[in-house]
């Protein structure tokens, strides 16, 4: 039975059976865990690390061999903090990803301008995580070649992404909880039940595009 891939969750727990990307916020704790995990500097943060530190953690980071992708970062216009600095945060950590040759985690709230600008000239996977877009948003993100973690608003029966889904091709969606307590069960039910799928069929798939996602951990077993 394949494992069940949390792809972001900021829980320490992991449950019987799921795999999980644990999300370290760097301006809490730069250590490096000894466990599958994304590391970034959150938009909502960016005014706690200067420049020259977010860049020695992140080296730091990079030598790691559990850091599976930067982030989250992205910018968020509903917060405080300037955005023009949330940008150059941002991009920092594009260019560190290109580097390291990691993916990148996008957290981007009512900025798909601003981060489709900045996006454009890295050649890199990017996952915008709690996505939950329409259909027109949706579809232009798919030109792109984003991918795309699904949450738990999917939950929801009114969600965007419930409807939005169908527009995104199966090699570019994963599943999360976030900050979430549901279960990451319910989101691959709540997801397959829209793709007309397995449930098991779906989580074989998310398994594979993890796998190719973190190319050098092809060789173990996930
Ligand atoms: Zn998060």
């Amino acid at each position: 039975m394949d494992n069940y891939i949390d792809f972001h969750t900021h829980k320490l727990s992991t449950p019987d059976g799921v795999i999980t990307v644990y999300n370290q916020l760097l301006h809490e704790d730069a250590g490096i865990p000894k466990r599958y995990y994304s590391a970034g500097l959150h938009p909502w943060y960016a005014d706690k690390l200067s420049a020259a530190e977010l860049s020695r953690v992140l080296d730091l980071h990079g030598s790691s061999p559990d850091l599976i992708a930067l982030g989250e970062t992205g910018i968020d216009k509903v917060c405080k903090i300037p955005i023009q600095l949330q940008q150059d945060i941002f991009e920092l950590q594009l260019n560190k990803a290109v580097i390291l040759s990691k993916p990148v985690i996008i957290h981007c709230v009512r900025a798909w301008e601003e981060m489709l600008e900045i996006t454009r000239h890295y050649h890199i996977p990017m996952i915008l995580h709690g996505y939950n877009g329409s259909d027109q948003l949706t579809a232009n993100l798919v030109k792109r070649g984003f991918f795309f973690s699904i949450g738990t608003m999917i939950l929801n029966p009114n969600s965007r992404i419930g409807h939005a889904i169908q527009h995104i091709p199966l090699s570019s969606i994963y599943c999360e909880t976030d900050e979430s307590n549901e279960s990451i069960q319910s989101v691959y039910n709540a997801v397959s039940g829209y793709l007309k799928m397995e449930e098991p069929d779906f989580r074989r798939n998310v398994r594979g595009n993890f796998a190719r996602l973190c190319k050098e951990y092809e060789a173990r077993s996930f």
